[in-house]
């Protein structure tokens, strides 16, 4: 894939209990070599059934085997960590904005890739300790740093706070757009952080204001898409030339509603009306990544996006088509067939689109 190129990179779970109980098949299998992802068809009772699904392959950026511990292939937290969250992270302190968004159905390891647990933490507590660890490295007098983080969550259209606790009563925010900043959210909580600790402490504040929730309103987790910034800014100042240069990168962590829910805006009746609007940021996503897959070089087209259909896709609309480095991970289950192929599918799509980052700098002297 070219660097120009949204990254894409797929990570297929471990068995679960309930599905090693079922003795649910592992349909998946990925070759460390080309890092290519071959998806098998079930077994079924029907033969011609079976020959007409055969096998898919897909080539990704990589492919991470993350089924089987013992396994001398398998790929831990620190590999998803290493091969990924630190070109990202070396792509900030050159002072480019980038973005990681975990994608799949609910169950197949994106909060996992992304947030991790206490033992196995994964992409967002990882950055946050490489960054700090980064900047308490620097022995050069002339510049410094300064870190702020924010975190919000997406739920049925509507922009929630993580990092204020309103406990029972739900409130919104608005979102405006700047000339020069284009779409941001009006009032979001962005606090200064000044070490690994403060940022860890917002970090699963956050997440506790989520999960909360999650058990008040039927699973808000696997509806709602979660939106963890870091901003770093660096000042340089040259003693020589008396200039003072400025660098500004915008980290985007992102864990998405679970992928299912995207397709239940065909189902029918309670289901339907429930979904237009949990939906709508997934389904509109989907149009977007189309829409950009599809224009590719062709700026022309780029116009024809519909990134405002939708609170998500308009918040992140720099990080999908625009000024930002971006890589996406595709989560699959080793035994959904159905959902796989439509994880896998997607993110193959996802590989066309181009973006335009640039090195966010300002110099005054
Ligand atoms: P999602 O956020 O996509 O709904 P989770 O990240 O919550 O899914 O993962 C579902 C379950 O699978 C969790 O119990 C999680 O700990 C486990 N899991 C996911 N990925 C892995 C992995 N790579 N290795 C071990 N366990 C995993
Ligand atoms: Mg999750």
């Amino acid at each position: 894939n070219s660097p120009g190129n949204v990254k894409v990179v797929v990570r297929v779970r471990t068995l679960l209990p309930r599905e090693l109980e079922k003795e649910a098949p592992c349909l998946v299998e990925m070759n460390p070599v080309t890092q290519s992802t071959i998806l098998y068809a079930p077994a079924t009772t029907d033969q011609n059934a079976r020959r007409k699904l055969e096998k898919k392959i897909f080539t990704f950026d990589n492919s991470f085997w993350s089924v089987d511990p013992e396994d001398e292939h398998y790929a831990d937290q620190d590999d998803v960590y290493n091969c990924l969250g630190e070109e990202f992270l070396d792509h900030n302190f050159e002072g480019y904005h980038t973005c990681i968004f975990a994608y799949g159905q609910t169950g197949s390891g994106k909060s996992y890739s992304m947030m991790g647990t206490a033992d196995k933490p994964g992409l967002i507590p990882r950055t946050c300790e490489d960054l700090f660890q980064r900047i308490e490295s620097n022995d050069c007098p002339n510049i410094s740093y300064s870190v702020r983080v924010s975190y919000f969550e997406v739920y049925n259209e509507h922009v929630r706070d993580l990092l204020v606790p309103k406990k029972d009563t739900p409130y919104y925010l608005k979102i405006r757009e700047s000339p020069t900043e284009g779409p941001y959210i009006k009032d979001l909580t962005e606090v200064p952080v000044k070490n690994l600790q403060e940022v860890l402490k917002y970090m699963r504040q956050g997440d506790t204001s989520r999960s909360v929730a999650s058990t008040k309103m039927n699973d808000v987790s696997s509806r709602s898409h979660a939106v963890f910034t870091l901003v770093l800014k660096q000042i340089y100042h040259d003693m020589e030339r008396d200039e003072t240069t400025e660098r500004l990168a915008r980290i985007r962590l992102v864990d998405l509603a679970g992928s299912e829910r995207a397709k239940s805006t065909e189902a029918t009746g309670q289901r339907l009306r429930e979904g237009s609007n949990i939906n709508k940021s997934l389904t509109t996503l989907g149009r977007v990544i189309a829409a950009l897959a599809e224009s590719g070089n062709n700026s022309r087209r780029k116009d024809v996006v519909p990134y405002r259909d939708s609170v998500l896709t308009w918040l992140l609309k720099d990080s999908l088509g625009g000024n930002s480095k971006t890589a996406m991970i595709a989560c699959i289950s080793p035994t959904d067939y159905d959902e796989t192929l439509s994880t896998l599918r997607y993110a193959d799509q996802a590989k066309n689109i181009k973006l335009r980052a640039v090195i966010n700098q300002d110099q005054r002297s």
